[in-house]
């Protein structure tokens, strides 16, 4: 194993935006000599900085997986730091991939309908690809996807995940980076075509939801809690739209009296809570977001903040395409998901 190539740490900051990736979505890969460096799991693309941040795959290990060779997956995920667990579509024959969660295209892409013109510069190779759910089905997806388009290979090549986000491919970082702020750069601009109302930032979103107090409720029995009110769905009745606001977004309905003590929300996240670091906790009227420490309900915002977004946007024109139910409960229940959840990962010994 070499040194991580210094475009890596240039990759991963050029796309560490909170339009393109909220939380520890999104990840990064460049290829070197016989192996891949991707961005760690539960990590932040500016975390690509330091050792922790980044991990280190064999190339013929991701591909062995690809092929649903026996215990390949389970060999990638055990390596320290742990790969993201999108880690399986790094594979691509590029020497970089970059693989982000744009405002603007995930609203085209939890949308109805087909993709506007326009979306995708002239001359550039992409593949529509449908929802897949992520980790080895989303890999095939996406090879397939490439394989049929017939130009795997040549580059660079743009995937629009349905339901999820963009991929790109290409054999250099400035490549990838500039696709990638191209593409939601146009689908910004094509928001228009999808509602009525001037589209929104999410930093005005996620201003937005850090508006009222984050209060702190201690008690020598547990650990400290930290909680904030949510604001309302604009229909509460419609599934998710995109796996990371499955996984984020999951509430808890609770007994509508206890919205008014803080020690009861508290300790009743405490009793219904595994391995989570955060939870939505509701009762009719009222949603509040509960978790154990500042930095994993930083990271949760953005993401509801995200879905929040396209919710606002798609809901009132009934231009949303959610997740199936059943999508979203199994994305929950993933052990990948509740490993994710747990929110960022204790500091190394
Ligand atoms: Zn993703």
């Amino acid at each position: 194993m070499t040194a991580a190539p210094t475009d890596l740490v240039r990759l991963g900051l050029a796309l560490d935006d909170l339009s393109l990736v909220q939380g520890a979505g999104g990840n990064v890969s460049v290829k070197d000599g016989a192996g891949v460096w991707i961005k760690a799991s539960g990590r932040r693309l500016r975390d690509l900085v330091d050792e922790s941040g980044r991990a280190w795959v064999p190339l013929d290990l991701l591909l062995r997986a690809n092929r649903g060779e026996a215990g390949a997956e389970a060999e990638i995920f055990a390596h320290r730091p742990r790969p993201s667990l999108e880690a399986l579509f790094h594979a691509l024959p590029f020497r970089v991939v970059a693989h982000t969660h744009p405002i603007g295209v995930c609203l085209h892409a939890c949308a109805r309908g087909p993709l506007p013109a326009g979306l995708i510069p002239d001359g550039v190779a992409f593949v529509d690809v449908p929802y897949a759910r992520p980790g080895a089905a989303l890999a095939r997806a996406v090879a397939a996807g490439g394989d049929s388009a017939g130009v795997l290979g040549a580059g660079p090549l743009c995937f629009i995940l349905r339901n999820h986000g963009l991929l790109v491919a290409a054999h250099d970082v400035d490549d990838a980076t500039g696709l990638t702020w191209e593409i939601e750069r146009r689908a910004i601009g094509l928001a228009a075509s999808l509602q009525a109302e001037p589209l929104t930032t999410i930093a005005a979103v996620v201003a937005e939801l850090q508006a009222p107090p984050l209060r702190a409720v201690g008690r020598a029995a547990q650990p400290a809690t930290l909680m904030r009110a949510l604001p309302p769905r604009p229909d509460p009745s419609l599934p998710p739209l995109f796996p990371d606001a499955a996984v984020f977004g999951q509430e808890l309905a609770i007994d509508p009296a206890r919205f008014y003590d803080d020690e009861l929300l508290a300790a009743t996240f405490h009793q219904r809570r595994a391995s989570s670091a955060v939870m939505i906790l509701t009762s009719e009227h009222r949603r509040v977001l509960v978790g154990t420490n500042a930095e994993a309900l930083a990271s949760a915002t953005e993401v509801l903040a995200a879905a929040l977004l396209l919710e606002r946007t798609l809901v009132p024109s009934d231009r949303a395409a959610p997740l199936l139910e059943t999508e979203a409960a199994a994305l929950v229940a993933l052990p990948s998901e509740r490993y994710r959840s747990a929110g960022p990962p204790a500091p190394q010994s």
